[in-house]
């Protein structure tokens, strides 16, 4: 029988996704399943990595018989997953030993104190290494409190039987007949134990964590062929598990950004903004992190990465803490309503600013209000706060590299609001192409799977992929008064 599918595993924070394209690119089916959202009273966050391993193979399952697939049509598998979560298990047992420690848990935040108190030096070696300030979010931190505090794990490592792996490892370990126990570049460069130089694990930063190097996963390209699942019985012949990316990486590959320059931001709570920066390393000196993107096609490459804390959120806060808004969708028809001319600013610093500007003590404020300012200007001023932000780490982007960004391709929630983009595109001086496929995680390592098992040969699945586009055009002397008068807002948001 023709292999003319590709399936693909979105395992997310929340759930865990299955999509099965064709070999046109097309998205056939797709299935998703949450999981528990273990959440002690410390605020310690864990994910139960049997409870997800029942949810793959369940949603594997459903989502062939949704498509109306035989499963012998299936050429390969491709997995995307939640960065920097991070978990332990035995190879004897196969069994995890504890909980995963998902990446928003900073549990870790003592062991990254401790480190710098011991030795002053390792923040700046750390971050030299691994291209990331040191800090708890990351995989090592986690691992580091694994070994320091569940006895089993430290038992496990002494016995030579410990596997302590990000979740694409702990899917591919837990799916594959033969067990494989392996790696990306994308993932392992999350971890903050990569160095990302020569995208090996570094001893100095194992040791720096105490983090022990044989119980990690080998780093192999992203389009290896990693190991071969028949998921429980479904396919006869076991598939290839030919592909895997983390999530933001995913995306940035199912958004098509191959070439340097090219980025996508994705808008939801918070928003990920990521620039494919080619086979050079490149270091940020404007607040920027360096990863890997992937190693695809015997190609490394390089990404700058920007996180912010508040986009979407903004959106929520509008309407569930202030009241200024009904529903999500309302704020676009406030801000089309509101005075144009009005020159409120919002800055969303609710827990401080992240990138570009990182100031953890930075507090939100709305300024430059008038006497005519009202609701209206008021919603305006937050939706833009999105945009501006999202700009800013963009230029960064620019400032870092050198490089011209005349697009930004983007997805997520708030890119239906009509408002957001155009308004994106003008203060960033970009077109932002909206893509018309939700699930680009998973469009991303099923192209990394399908490419690797032959199914795909050229652009299959971002030719797919229509954009709505939205072209910038507003005139660069209103331009250039606009982010005056929203870095002097910025300014005002950090004097404390
Ligand atoms: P996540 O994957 O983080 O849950 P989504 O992509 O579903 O995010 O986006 C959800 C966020 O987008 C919410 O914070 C919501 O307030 C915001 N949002 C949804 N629709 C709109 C809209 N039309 N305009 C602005 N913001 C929106």
């Amino acid at each position: 029988m023709e292999k003319r599918y590709v399936l693909s595993i979105d395992q997310s924070t929340q759930g865990t996704k299955a999509v099965i394209f064709a070999a046109d690119g097309r998205l056939v089916a797709k299935t998703a399943r949450p999981h528990r959202q273990i959440i002690h009273d410390n605020g310690f966050v864990e994910h139960d990595g049997e409870e997800i391993m029942a949810n793959v193979l369940a949603v594997i399952r459903e989502v062939v018989e949704l498509a109306g697939v035989d499963p012998a049509e299936v050429a390969c598998l491709g997995i995307s997953n939640q960065r920097e979560t991070c978990i332990a298990w035995d190879r004897a047992t196969h069994l995890p030993l504890y909980n995963a420690i998902v990446w928003q848990c900073s549990r870790a935040k003592d062991i990254c104190a401790d480190m710098v108190e011991r030795d002053p030096a390792v923040a700046d070696r750390v971050c030299e290494l691994s291209g990331m300030n040191l800090s708890p979010y990351f995989s090592a931190g986690k691992m580091a409190w694994l070994v320091q505090n569940v006895p089993a794990v430290h038992d496990a490592a002494k016995a030579g039987t410990l596997a302590l792996g990000t979740m694409d490892s702990w899917v591919l370990y837990a799916l594959s007949e033969e067990h494989a126990f392996a790696t990306e570049p994308s993932n392992a460069s999350r971890t903050q134990l990569l160095d990302i130089a020569t995208c090996t694990w570094s001893t100095e930063l194992c040791d720096a964590f105490g983090v022990p190097l044989d119980a990690l996963a080998e780093v192999r390209p992203s389009d290896s062929i990693f190991g071969h699942t028949t998921a429980g019985g479904l396919f006869e012949e076991p598939i290839p598990i030919s592909g895997m990316l983390g999530d933001s990486q995913a995306a940035l590959m199912g958004q098509g950004c191959l070439e340097p320059g090219q980025v996508k931001a994705t808008y939801g709570t918070g928003s990920s903004i990521m620039m494919q920066a080619g086979s050079d390393l490149v270091r940020s000196k404007n607040g920027l992190v360096t990863s890997l993107g992937w190693e695809f096609c015997g190609h490394r490459s390089y990404v700058l990465e920007g996180n912010i804390n508040y986009t979407g959120a903004v959106v929520s806060w509008m309407k569930d803490d202030a009241r200024l808004i009904f529903d999500p969708t309302d704020a676009e028809a406030c801000a089309r309503r509101a005075n144009p001319a009005d020159r409120t600013y919002f800055v969303p610093a609710f827990t401080g600013l992240g990138a570009p500007y990182w100031d953890d003590g930075a507090t939100a404020i709305l300024t430059g209000v008038t006497r005519t300012t009202g609701h209206d200007e008021i919603v305006k001023a937050g939706l833009e706060s999105i945009a501006y932000q999202i700009g800013d780490v963009v230029d960064a982007m620019r400032a870092d590299t050198g490089l011209e960004v005349h697009e930004l391709r983007v997805d997520g929630g708030p890119t239906a609001n009509g408002y957001l983009m155009q308004f994106q595109a003008d203060v960033t001086d970009v077109d932002v192409s909206v893509s018309s496929v939700a699930e680009l995680s998973a469009a991303g390592a099923a192209f990394v799977a399908g490419h690797a098992a032959g199914v795909y040969d050229a652009n299959a699945i971002f030719e797919q992929i229509e954009r709505t586009t939205y072209a910038g055009q507003m005139n660069p002397h209103h331009r250039k008064l606009l982010l005056a008068g929203w870095r002097a807002a910025v300014r005002q948001a950090m004097c404390h």
